[in-house]
């Protein structure tokens, strides 16, 4: 892949076996090297006169929700990196005094924006937090659970369960037949907007079946070879696309208006016009550069 996915390559270095380092710990969330990241009900504070993040100091901790506490999200040039939930506070932009300065941007609109990789440190910080958010209590006894492990286990304050982070696995499918590529679209998208098909990893599946899977019931085609391309965190909350291509083989269409409201085939010409001049193709565009489904569709219609 050429182009760099957004939400991929982190330039931050996790360092894992730090987050059972007790010591190293206290010293890093109390360190004025230190650089924490807020968020305000998922969405991330950036700075007023560039899209870039607002990192805080380690005072921004008296405000943090303290049922999360600060999550560690890695090391950058040694200096450690913290990811902190203000979701307590009504108006925090007021109540920290950045008025002007910065402001709480909703992730889905910044993200292509950032510099470098940062969208990346941003998809683990929003995919964390909420993570947290939704897992307070036991999922085994129901009673309270605290964080340990720098933010990456729940632990169960009565039965001692252990609960981890999830990441949820999602197929994403360019399927193609010859000159031809499969594309669907769902009812509440941008008009006119069409992209390959997707589906959640189900229980007990492979990529591959799952692939099979959801093309057959979202379009009734039949999928022979499929190969794996590219993956691209989505942290809409925890998502993992895994994006596949997949060789159709069938080509009659029949459309699950449950889960479509169509789906067709387009020539390679048509698909190829529509991504290098949109305007040359009223009649339909491709998710833009920062969904995966872009660089699925791109990557086959250039091969
Ligand atoms: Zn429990």
């Amino acid at each position: 892949m050429t182009t760099p996915l957004v939400f991929a390559a982190s330039p931050l270095d996790r360092a894992s076996h730090l987050r059972r380092d007790g010591a190293w710990l206290s010293a890093a969330l109390e360190s004025e090297a230190s650089r924490f990241l807020p968020f305000h009900r998922l969405n991330v504070l950036v700075k007023a006169e560039k899209p870039e993040l607002a990192w805080a100091n380690p005072a921004i901790r008296s405000v943090m929700d303290a049922r999360t506490g600060a999550v560690f999200l890695g090391l950058r040039d040694g200096l450690a990196h913290f990811a902190v939930d203000l979701s307590g506070l009504h108006d925090p932009v007021t109540e920290l005094g950045l008025a002007g300065a910065a402001s709480f941007a909703d992730v889905r609109q910044v993200a292509a924006s950032l510099p470098g990789a940062d969208a990346s440190i941003v998809a683990q910080g929003r995919q964390m937090l909420d993570w947290h958010a939704r897992h307070r209590y036991c999922a085994v006894c129901g009673h309270a659970t605290s964080v340990k492990e720098a933010g990456y286990l729940r632990e169960c304050d009565e039965c001692d369960a252990q609960h981890f982070p999830r990441t949820d696995p999602v197929v994403i499918m360019l399927v193609h037949a010859g000159a031809r590529c499969l594309l669907g679209r769902q009812a509440g998208w941008p008009a006119k907007m069409w992209s390959a098909l997707a589906g959640f990893v189900e229980a007990g599946e492979t990529l591959e079946d799952a692939v099979r899977r959801e093309v057959m019931e979202e379009a009734g085609i039949a999928v022979g070879d499929v190969r794996y391309h590219a993956s691209q965190p989505w942290p809409f909350p925890s998502s993992l696309m895994i994006g596949c291509m997949a060789q159709a083989l069938g080509d009659v269409i029949t459309v699950d208006k449950t889960e479509l409201e169509d789906a067709r085939w387009f020539p390679r010409d048509t698909v190829l016009r529509a991504l290098r001049d949109p305007a040359s193709e009223p009649g339909f565009f491709v998710p833009p550069p920062m969904a995966i489904a872009h660089h699925l569709v791109k990557a086959w219609a250039e091969a």
